[in-house]
C-alpha cells in the first residue's frame, strides 16, 4: 500500500511491481494532480528514469526553454545564461510537474492498482500485517505501507504522531499559468524589481506561460492569511502592475504620435525642396523619386547615399533650402529634448 500518487508514489509502485509485489496506490484527490511548474530531471532522478525506460518520454516533454535571461523593466536583456550543462538554471530535461506525473502514471497504471478519492484514516499494525481504514470506512490489510503523500503527509502523522516542522525563511512565492503574450519567447525571463520583488516567466510546451512572483518579508502574518485574503492581495498587486503597464504604454503611444506628427510636418515642409532637388537630378529612377518624396528624413539619407553620383551639390542645397523654408535640425532636437524632459 502506497499513499500518494504524485512523483514518489508511482515511482516506488513501478519498482515494487517490477519485483513482483501487488501494489495499491491511494490518492486523496479525485484525479491525478497535474498542477505545478518546472522540475529538472537530473542527477539521481535522471539515472532512475533511465533505468525505468522513460527518459526518452521525459526528454520529449521538455518545455523547450533555451535558458535564462535577466531583463530590466523594459524587458531588455541584461544577461543571459543558455541551457548548457548540469549546473545551468535550465536543464536539458526541463519538464512540467504535471507531465512527469502523467508519464509516471502511464508507465504504472497497468501494473499498479490506483484508487483515487481515497485516503487513510487509521492504521493498526501487528507483527505480520498492517490493517488500514480508509475515509469511506472500508478496511483492508497489507504487508507494507509507504507514505508518499508529500511534505504535509497525514499518513506520516498517523504513523509518527507529528507533522514536520516548517522553518520560515521570509520568502513568499506565488505561481500561475497565464496566457502566452507576444513578448514571450523560448527563454525564461527574470526581472528583479525594487523592494525584493522578483518576477519570472517561463515558456511551457502547452501554449501557455508559467509565471511566478516572489517577495521577501519578515512578516509571518501572510502565512496565517486565509487563501481568500492571499488571492485578494495578489489581485491588488496585479492591478498595480497593470496600472504601471498602462502608464508605460500610454507614454509610449504619446511618444510615437508626437514623432509621427513631427515627421509629417517636416516632410510637408520639405516637399517643395525635395521637388526642386529632383528636378536637378533627371537620372533619378521613378521609384526612387516616389520614395524620396513620400518618406521622412531617413529616406533622404538613404536616397542621398544611393544617388551619391548625381548629388554632389545636395548637401549645400539642403542647407541653403532648409534655412529658406525655416526648417532647422536644431529646432527639432530642442523639441525632442523638451518632450523627453516632460516625460521624465
Ligand atoms: C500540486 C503540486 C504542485 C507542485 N508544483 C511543484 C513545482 O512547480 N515545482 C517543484 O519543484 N515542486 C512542485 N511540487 C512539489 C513536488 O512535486 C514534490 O515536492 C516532489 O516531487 C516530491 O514528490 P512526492 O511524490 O513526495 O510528494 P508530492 O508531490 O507532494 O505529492 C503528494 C501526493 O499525495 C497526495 N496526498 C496528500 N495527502 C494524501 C493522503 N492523506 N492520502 C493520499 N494521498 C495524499 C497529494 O494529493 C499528492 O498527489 C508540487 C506538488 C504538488 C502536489
Amino acid at each position: 500500500m502506497i499513499s500518494g500518487a504524485s512523483i514518489a508514489g508511482p515511482t516506488l509502485g513501478f519498482w515494487l511491481a517490477r519485483y513482483g509485489y501487488e501494489v495499491t496506490i491511494v490518492e486523496r484527490s479525485k484525479t491525478l494532480r497535474l498542477g505545478g511548474q518546472n522540475l529538472d530531471v537530473r542527477g539521481v532522478g535522471r539515472a532512475i528514469v533511465r533505468m525505468m525506460g522513460i527518459e526518452e518520454q521525459i526528454l520529449a516533454a521538455d518545455t523547450g526553454e533555451l535558458g535564462l535571461q535577466f531583463v530590466n523593466s523594459k524587458n531588455e536583456v541584461e544577461a543571459e545564461f543558455p541551457s548548457n550543462g548540469d549546473d545551468s538554471f535550465t536543464c536539458d530535461a526541463e519538464i512540467l510537474r504535471g507531465d512527469l506525473v502523467n508519464i509516471l502514471y502511464g508507465c504504472t497504471k497497468d501494473d499498479v492498482n490506483y484508487v483515487f478519492d481515497r485516503f487513510i484514516t487509521a492504521i493498526e499494525q501487528d507483527a505480520e500485517k498492517v490493517k488500514i481504514t480508509f475515509n469511506d470506512s472500508s478496511t483492508d490489510e497489507f504487508d507494507l505501507l509507504f507514505a508518499a503523500d508529500g511534505v504535509r503527509s497525514t499518513t506520516r502523522a498517523l504513523i509518527l504522531g507529528e507533522e514536520p516542522e516548517l522553518k520560515f525563511i521570509g520568502l513568499y512565492n506565488a505561481w500561475y499559468t497565464i496566457p502566452k503574450m507576444e513578448t514571450d519567447t523560448k527563454w525564461a525571463r527574470w526581472y528583479t524589481a525594487p523592494g525584493s520583488r522578483v518576477m519570472v516567466l517561463r515558456p511551457d510546451n502547452h501554449g501557455t506561460t508559467r509565471a511566478s512572483f516572489s517577495f521577501l518579508s519578515d512578516d509571518k502574518s501572510y502565512l496565517e492569511e486565509p487563501d481568500s485574503k492571499q488571492i485578494e492581495l495578489l489581485k491588488i498587486l496585479k492591478e498595480v502592475s497593470q496600472l504601471e503597464i498602462a502608464l508605460e504604454s500610454d507614454l509610449k503611444e504619446k511618444k510615437v504620435s508626437l514623432e509621427r506628427s513631427l515627421k509629417l510636418s517636416i516632410n510637408h515642409q520639405l516637399k517643395p525642396l525635395k521637388m526642386e532637388i529632383l528636378e536637378k537630378i533627371p537620372t533619378c529612377p521613378n521609384n526612387m523619386k516616389q520614395c524620396f518624396l513620400q518618406n521622412d528624413m531617413s529616406a533622404i539619407m538613404l536616397s542621398k547615399n544611393s544617388l551619391i553620383r548625381d548629388l554632389p551639390k545636395l548637401e549645400s542645397l539642403l542647407t541653403q533650402e532648409s534655412s529658406r523654408i525655416g526648417y532647422s535640425l536644431e529646432k527639432i532636437e530642442v523639441a525632442f529634448d523638451r518632450y523627453q524632459q516632460k516625460r521624465n
